[in-house]
């Protein structure tokens, strides 16, 4: 089984909700029913069975129909979402790349055996000063960065949990991380007016 999320933050969404991928039939079915309240109603309506009943545990999983429609329109146009993001993720690394290593900000890295989903473009920066001068600095350009996740060993649930070894990297990303807009209505001179932003802030700091 695999999941895709559909959360308001994603290449393609649905406010909240996801996708269950599944490549068996037997999990397939129970999956149905989990999500259909622990009840066999799928089965019904393609009449497999006559009347439909609690056959197993489950809530209620199921998308609306207003959220699905608004949900299909954007997996219709699938391509041409993925197209838009790549060429604004393009766009921020062809402006960015040969310009800010010398301010000490690092850009995304793609391995060789990845591919680019494009949901996310973000820079790394010196330190959280740096960071969150350059925040404040897009703030005041009407710019909305925002920084990522924070590190679970650092959360207040599972500090208690951690054996307090080190975790530099986690600690470098939740201190460091910036993302910068990304969207598909982002039009090019708005990712310009964004690099020429950062690139004027970390000239004049
Ligand atoms: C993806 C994501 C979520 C939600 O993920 P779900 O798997 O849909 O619950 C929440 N916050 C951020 C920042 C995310 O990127």
């Amino acid at each position: 089984m695999s999941a895709f999320s559909f959360h308001e933050t994603k290449n393609v969404i649905s406010g909240e909700g996801g996708l269950l991928a599944i490549n068996q039939p037997q999990y397939a079915n129970r999956a149905e029913i989990i999500r259909e309240k622990g009840t066999n109603r799928s089965s019904f309506f393609r009449g497999e069975v006559d009347k439909y009943g609690w056959v197993d545990i489950g809530s209620s999983f199921l998308p609306s129909d207003i959220v699905s429609a608004y949900l299909f329109a954007q997996l219709e146009t699938l391509d041409e979402i993925q197209a838009r993001r790549k060429a604004i993720w393009q766009r921020y690394w062809d402006r960015l790349a040969p310009v800010l290593p010398e301010f000490d900000v690092h850009l995304p890295f793609l391995p060789e055996f990845a591919t680019n989903n494009a949901h996310m473009f973000y820079l790394v920066c010196r330190d959280l000063a740096q960071r969150t001068k350059l925040i404040a600095a897009l703030k005041a350009q009407g710019i909305h960065a925002v920084f990522h996740y924070l590190s679970l060993h650092d959360s207040p649930y599972f500090q208690r949990k951690h054996d307090g070894r080190p975790l530099p990297n986690s600690d470098r990303f939740s201190n460091c991380l910036v993302r910068l807009p990304m969207f598909y209505e982002l039009g090019d001179s708005d990712v310009d007016y964004v690099c020429n932003s950062i690139l004027s802030h970390l000239s004049a700091s």
